[in-house]
C-alpha cells in the first residue's frame, strides 16, 4: 500500500493502494481490460492469472476500500447485493438464525427472505434503534445483519451497543455503510465484523457503476470471502473498477457538500406548512440524534419526508403527484450521486415489502425520499417549492 494508515481521509482515497504505473508513469491507475495473463513457464505469473481471481485494476481498488474503511481486507463485487449475498453465504449454514433489521434495504430484505430463507436459515427482525437489544437477540445467532442509518426512514442505531449484544452470544455484526459512507462513519472502530457498501450509491458517486463491498479484519475469515469470490464469480469489470477509484478521490469533498445542502433543505422542509414530518439524522429533533452525534462524524444528503393529507387526493396519489413534479430533481430509484434524485419508497424502492409489513414499519404510502445532490441548494428548493405549488 502506498499510502500510510495514518494519512487523513482524502489524501488516503487519493493515493491509498495506487502507485503510478510501473511501466509508463501513468498517474491513474490503468483500465487492465483483460481477462488472461502470459506466463513464463507453466505457473510462473506476475500475481495475475485470471480476471476472475485477480485484475490489476481491481486489487488498487480493494486496497484503496480497505484503507477507507480502517480494515485489513476488503472485496469488491458486481454490485450491493452480490456482496451481500457472498458474505452471508460465507458465514451462514442451514439451521443457522439470522437477526436483521426492520427497515433494511429492500433488495436486501428481498434476497434474504425469497432466497436464503429457502436454505434453511432463520430470520427475525428488529428495530434496533429503539429494540430491547438482549430480547432482539437471543442466544444462537449467528449473524447481525444491522443498517444505519436506514433506508428509508433514516433510523439511526447504536452500532457499538449491537455488537457488544451480539458478542456476547456469540453472533457476528454485518453493518451496511452505504448511507452514511466511510467518510462519516467506522463500523469496524466501533465493534463491527464486517462492512458492507453498495458502492453504486456514494462511493462511486456518479450514478454510472452498480458495485458493492464487503471489508473486514479476520484473515481467516477473508480467505473465504475470497474463495466464494473466485468459485461464484461475481466480480466487477476492469472498466467499472476504474470508474469507482476515480468516484473515490472527490468522496470527502462530495460529502461535505451533500451535507451541507442536506441541512439547508431539511430545515426548509421542516418549516413547511404542506410537510408533516421530517426524517434525517441532520435535524436535531431526530429521535437518535445523540447516538448519531457519538458515532458518526457527519452525515450525506438523504432526507425523508410525509405531505400533509389533504386536497381530496390519498397519500399515495399526492406523494406520485408531487415527485412527478419536480424538474432538477430526477424521479429515479437509487441515491447517492452528484444529481438530486426523488423517489416515493412505497411504489419504487420499497414496492417488494407487502404494503401490510411496509406499513407496519412506519414506511406510509405518502413518504417521499430525497437524495440531495451537488446541484446549488437555491435550484433544489427552487425546485421542490414548485412541486409543492402544482
Ligand atoms: C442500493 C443498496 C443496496 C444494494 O446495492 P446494489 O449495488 O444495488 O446491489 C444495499 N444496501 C443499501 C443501503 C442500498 O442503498
Amino acid at each position: 500500500m502506498s499510502t500510510n494508515r495514518k494519512a487523513g481521509f482524502d489524501t488516503r482515497s487519493i493515493h491509498a493502494g495506487q502507485v503510478p504505473d510501473p511501466a509508463t508513469g501513468a498517474v491513474m491507475t490503468p483500465i487492465y481490460q483483460v481477462s488472461t495473463y502470459a506466463q513464463d513457464g507453466v505457473g510462473n505469473t506476475k500475481g495475475y492469472d485470471y480476471s476472475r481471481s485477480d485484475n490489476p485494476t481491481r486489487t488498487p481498488l480493494q486496497e484503496c476500500l480497505a484503507a477507507l474503511e480502517g480494515a485489513n481486507h476488503a472485496l469488491v463485487f458486481s454490485s450491493g447485493l452480490a456482496a451481500t449475498d457472498n458474505l452471508v453465504r460465507t458465514i451462514v449454514r442451514p439451521g443457522d438464525h439470522v437477526v436483521c433489521g426492520d427497515d433494511v434495504y429492500g433488495g436486501t430484505y428481498r434476497l434474504f427472505d425469497k432466497v436464503v430463507r429457502h436454505w434453511g436459515v432463520t430470520f427475525s427482525y428488529a428495530d434496533f434503534s429503539t429494540a430491547n437489544l438482549e430480547e432482539a437477540i437471543p442466544a444462537g445467532t449467528k449473524l447481525v445483519w444491522l443498517e444505519t442509518p436506514t433506508n428509508p426512514l433514516l433510523k439511526v442505531s447504536d452500532i457499538a451497543a449491537v455488537c457488544a449484544r451480539a458478542h456476547a452470544v456469540g453472533a457476528v455484526v454485518a453493518v451496511d455503510n452505504t448511507f452514511a459512507t466511510p467518510y462519516f462513519q467506522l463500523p469496524l472502530a466501533l465493534g463491527a465484523d464486517f462492512v458492507v457498501h453498495s458502492m453504486t450509491k456514494y462511493l462511486n458517486g456518479h450514478s454510472d457503476v452498480v458495485m458493492g463491498m464487503v471489508a473486514l479484519n479476520d484473515t481467516a475469515t477473508y480467505d473465504r470471502l475470497k474463495f466464494l469470490q473466485n468459485a461464484a464469480g461475481a466480480v466487477p469489470g476492469p472498466q467499472d473498477c476504474f470508474l469507482v477509484l476515480r468516484g473515490l478521490k472527490t468522496l470527502g469533498v462530495r460529502m461535505d457538500r451533500h451535507q451541507q445542502s442536506g441541512k439547508v433543505i431539511a430545515a426548509w422542509l421542516a418549516a413547511h406548512p404542506e410537510v408533516a414530518r421530517v426524517y434525517t439524522p441532520l435535524l436535531a429533533s431526530h429521535p437518535n440524534y445523540d447516538v448519531a452525534q457519538r458515532q458518526m462524524c457527519g452525515f450525506g444528503g438523504m432526507i425523508s419526508f410525509e405531505l400533509k393529507p389533504g386536497r381530496g387526493k390519498d397519500a399515495l396519489e399526492r406523494a406520485r403527484a408531487f415527485v412527478a413534479a419536480t424538474r432538477v430533481f430526477t424521479l429515479a430509484e437509487s441515491l447517492g450521486g452528484v444529481e438530486s434524485l426523488i423517489e416515493v419508497p412505497a411504489l419504487m424502492t420499497h414496492a417488494s415489502i407487502e404494503p401490510a409489513k411496509r406499513r407496519a414499519i412506519g414506511i406510509e404510502d405518502g413518504l417521499i425520499r430525497l437524495s440531495v445532490g451537488l446541484e446549488n441548494v437555491e435550484d433544489l428548493i427552487a425546485d421542490l417549492e414548485a412541486a409543492f405549488e402544482a
